[in-house]
């Protein structure tokens, strides 16, 4: 059985390791970044500087920006951006899967690809594009917003 600080060790190990793979030099603040990404994937630079803070109170949020644009181009992180919220981030990257968003309370879960390749929706007519991705953000009432909508 490992111990807690053991487990975190061997998780900094493993952060720091797809860090590497993915082109980029492992900082304090990269780690920091991505662990907490880890922990709470669709979360928006603030939510993301709130955790890192904690951790590194030297970190700004200019350079949790800066973190995450990095992370995006080469390609650890993917960045979402539902209309009328601020971006948001996730590990989940090698896959075409979808979001879900609640228009009331804008919970965000992962939904599987609906076809599972992607692109999964052919346009009518790709204008003679090469597509490689549809993007789908599918929106609704989550069941807790249904359960105090109807019992307020
Ligand atoms: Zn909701
Ligand atoms: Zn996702």
């Amino acid at each position: 059985m490992m111990t807690d600080s053991s487990q975190r060790v061997a998780d900094a190990g493993l952060l720091a390791d797809s860090i590497r793979l993915a082109g980029l030099k492992v900082t304090a603040p990269r780690l920091a970044v991505l662990r907490a990404l880890s922990d709470s994937p669709h979360s928006n630079a603030d939510a993301l500087f709130g955790a890192v803070h904690s951790e590194l109170p030297g970190t700004s949020l200019q350079a949790v920006y800066g973190v995450l644009a990095a992370f995006a181009t080469a390609g650890l992180v993917r960045k979402i951006e539902p209309a009328g919220s601020p971006a948001l981030f996730e590990r989940r990257v090698d896959d075409n899967h979808h979001h879900i968003v609640c228009t009331r309370c804008s919970v965000v879960h992962d939904v599987e690809c609906a076809v599972g390749h992607a692109p999964c929706l052919t346009p009518a007519d790709a204008l003679g594009f090469d597509v490689r991705a549809a993007e789908v953000i599918y929106w609704g009432l989550c069941a807790q917003c249904q359960l105090e909508t109807t019992h307020p």
